[in-house]
């Protein structure tokens, strides 16, 4: 009887050791499709932050149908995608796979399971502030948040500050930078949907 599979070419992974009602977590938690996957690795191929995940988008679908949980939850991939869609929009079988590395960090987080990337809640916590201010994002202050949630060292945040200082200055040549916020309207509604998420996590 086959009592384990082949995840990667290196890495026999035990049956015992799966749980195959994990898939179904991560559908709930807002992973759609996820359990369409043939593993064709489109999503591989087209996403722009594989070369810094130690598994790749395919490998993390794979262990999600074979419900792998720790692993999935030691990686660093989950932490890193950037949320981008690049994967969701190829993908033949139409697996949101941005959702599914969402549903991923929600559910590592539930069980206790550290993001792999410290500066991770950092980013999405002033990236969250910043659209709450004003309904857009304004990079000034979602980098200054960023770097102040990191570091209270006034000398280590002078340096991540000279750090990113460069890439700004490109951005503002090329026009892509904006010196004051720009605000959408009736930006109230923005606390209440927040508020209402906030509701439905603790109720979860
Ligand atoms: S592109 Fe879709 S079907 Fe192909 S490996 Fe990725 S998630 Fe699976
Ligand atoms: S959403 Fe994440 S996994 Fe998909 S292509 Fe973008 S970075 Fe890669």
């Amino acid at each position: 009887m086959l009592n384990q599979v082949r995840l990667l070419e290196t890495e026999v992974i035990r049956l015992k050791d799966c749980d195959l009602n994990f898939v179904n977590e991560v559908i709930e938690a807002g992973g759609k499709n996820a359990q369409l996957c043939f593993s064709c690795g489109t999503c591989s191929g087209g996403c722009p932050a594989v070369y810094t995940m130690d598994y790749t988008p395919r490998q993390i679908m794979r262990m999600v149908e074979l419900g792998i949980k720790d692993k999935i939850f030691k990686s660093n991939t989950i932490w890193v995608c950037a949320g981008c869609h690049s994967c969701t929009t190829r993908c033949p079988r139409g697996v949101e796979i941005s959702k599914v590395m969402a549903a991923l960090k929600s559910i590592a987080l539930r069980n206790g399971y550290p993001p792999r990337e410290p500066g991770g809640p950092a980013w999405y916590n002033s990236f969250m502030e910043v659209i709450r201010n004003y309904g857009r994002v304004f990079e000034p202050e979602l980098m200054l948040k960023y770097n102040l949630k990191k570091t209270k060292n006034p000398i280590e945040l002078a340096k991540a500050l000279l750090k990113d200082a460069p890439m700004g200055l490109e951005m503002f040549r090329k026009g892509k930078l904006i010196l004051l916020p720009d605000k959408i309207k009736h930006r109230e509604h923005l606390k209440i949907i927040q508020e209402n998420i906030r509701k439905m996590r603790a109720e979860a």
